[in-house]
């Protein structure tokens, strides 16, 4: 059989699926291209590498990985509850945060019902809700020229998304590639107007970046929503994201459904160990905020003098335009060992999103994009 003959044999939704497209890999762009001096900012990874705690626990324990992990998740799990002020029954576990999206899409999704996201929002909520053979309803953004949140999500243009057969809403805040984000009033408004029986997950992966106080803590509201899920992810501020570690935070009852669908010893023996650690590592936390915040200052002044325009973010990247398509650019720079990320697959083809790096990268990006620009 060939590759039409096995797709017309795959379970519904799977043919029309465009799988995810990753930040190119370090490895992969030396290899292809002979260079030895490249970097990486193309997937919000942490420019300080991982957490030092967390990284000499997972070393610690590599000695027992003969054993399988404790399956729940224990420790992490009480440790996570201490952390957030919340009983450990209220966790799940996953190997990356995009476990637990896609426990919950398998969860509630299958053919004839649908899920409502945002255009410009993160890929992977679409790839899930197809590949259960479930529709993906997309609502439109917030206009390129909004004043205040340009690209950003429309809450009432998704409400208008919702319909009988919606079973989940998927929400990024910080949105994930634009930088955009939602208010606690806003957002709690929204909420309030979701019928209580549609499943609304709020991805928190960059919550820990941003500092304005009007930035809502979603788990704060799980004790008076039962239809929300709240997930966090240690492979982004806590620089983890090689060990694949995140969570879900949920009402019990709630996770008693989704957690039917998570694979035994789903987070592997270092991944909980490190986690573990990782929440204690304050002062981690603290200088990534602050190398976030330099280097977006950084980058933002620098762009601006190059001319470019870019999305006002409050995560570790930043989305910038150009005047032709990003793909173009993105090819230039890879040349000069330079990986950024291409978002033409988020209806944004003339936007690359970059990943706030080190003062250094920041440079390096910085010298090559007017190198290409100028040329
Ligand atoms: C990076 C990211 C995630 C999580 O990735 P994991 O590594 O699987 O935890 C989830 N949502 C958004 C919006 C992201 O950008």
């Amino acid at each position: 059989m060939n590759k039409k003959t096995w797709l017309e044999k795959a379970a519904p939704g799977i043919a029309d699926l465009h799988p995810y497209i990753p930040g190119k890999p370090i490895e992969e762009l030396e290899r292809e291209l002979g260079l030895v001096e490249t970097i990486k900012l193309a997937s919000n990874e942490n420019p300080l590498g991982p957490s030092p705690l967390a990284w000499s626990q997972a070393q610690m324990v590599l000695g027992d990985v003969n054993l399988y992990p404790d399956d729940s998740g224990y420790r992490l799990r009480n440790c996570l509850a201490e952390f957030h002020g919340v009983s450990a029954d209220a966790f799940i576990l996953g190997a990356g945060s995009s476990d637990v999206l896609n426990m919950v899409a398998r969860a509630f999704l299958s053919p004839g019902v649908n899920a409502v996201i945002s255009a410009h929002s993160f890929a992977m909520y679409a790839i899930y809700t197809q590949a259960c053979g479930a529709a993906a309803k997309v609502a439109d953004p917030l206009p390129a020229d909004h004043v205040d949140m340009p690209y950003g999500h429309d809450l009432d243009a998704m409400l208008a998304q919702v319909d009988d057969h919606t079973r989940v809403i998927f929400i990024a805040n910080p949105n994930n590639p634009t930088g955009t984000w939602l208010q606690r009033d806003e957002l709690k408004g929204f909420l309030d107007r979701v019928p209580s029986d549609v499943v609304v997950v709020l991805d928190e992966a960059y919550t820990q970046y941003v500092e304005d106080d009007r930035f809502p803590d979603g788990i704060e509201w799980i004790p008076d929503y039962p239809n929300l899920i709240v997930t966090r992810t240690f492979s982004k501020i806590y620089g983890l994201a090689g060990l694949r570690v995140g969570y879900g935070i949920a009402s019990p009852d709630l996770l008693a459904v989704i957690g039917r669908l998570r694979a035994p010893f789903n987070v592997s023996l270092p991944a909980l160990a490190a986690a573990e650690k990782a929440l204690e590592d304050g002062e981690f936390l603290k200088q990534s905020i602050l190398t976030n915040r330099e280097g977006m200052q950084q980058l933002e002044a620098g762009l601006d003098a190059l001319g470019l325009k870019t999305i006002p973010s409050v995560g570790n990247f930043l989305c910038v335009e150009f005047e032709r398509p990003g793909i173009e650019i993105y090819e230039s720079l890879l040349k000069k060992g330079i990986i950024v990320r291409p978002v033409a697959n988020y209806q944004l083809p003339n936007h690359l999103r970059i990943t706030i790096g080190s003062r250094n990268e920041n440079k390096m990006l910085l010298n090559a994009l007017n190198e290409v620009l100028s040329a």
